[in-house]
């Protein structure tokens, strides 16, 4: 098993729009087992290839409803809003209560290389809003206004403390 190291804020990774998937292949699907292991062992609902330094559009998903594998994922709907708060691996000690979609319709590749659409609700809509984010190079301290990101830094440092859902 590769160094899985989750990658944390200012890592250059975090920033980088991840590479779209051409072919999902035996290395992909092995990436997409290793991610799942490295995200239930930090105790995370979510993680995003770049998290763990790989410049692919992949990511996976287990808010207790099973595991889900995303290769490629896109948003195709969006339904109401809900703000609640988030934490994330890569952002340590920081919580953000962020406003997003209440539901959403995905599109993406499974593992198979197969393309699926899930409809999400609830913590599964939020987590893919979140790992899709990180496909992008977004984090939780952009949606900060700016003297709260300076204090958010200065936290994100200091802080390993868990208290809340970490994607
Ligand atoms: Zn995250």
């Amino acid at each position: 098993m590769p160094d899985l190291k989750i990658r944390k804020f200012p890592e250059a990774i975090l920033r980088r729009k991840a590479a779209r998937v051409e072919k999902v292949t035996i290395s992909e699907r092995s990436m997409l087992t290793d991610m799942a292991s490295a995200m239930y062992l930090s105790q995370g609902v979510g993680l995003a290839a770049v998290q763990v330094g790989i410049d692919k559009q992949l990511a996976v998903i287990d808010v207790g409803e099973g595991l889900i594998k995303l290769v490629n994922p896109v948003i195709l709907k969006r339904e109401g809003l809900e703000t609640q708060e988030e934490g994330c691996l890569s952002c340590p000690g920081l919580y953000v209560k962020i406003k997003r979609a209440r539901k959403v319709l995905v599109s993406y590749i499974d593992e198979k290389g197969d393309i699926t659409e899930i409809n999400a609700s609830g913590l599964l809509a939020r987590a893919v809003q979140h790992e899709l984010d990180h496909l992008s190079g977004k984090l939780i301290i952009d949606y900060l206004g700016p003297v709260k990101k300076i204090l958010a830094k200065k936290k994100i440092s200091k802080s390993a403390g868990y208290c809340g859902v970490k994607l």
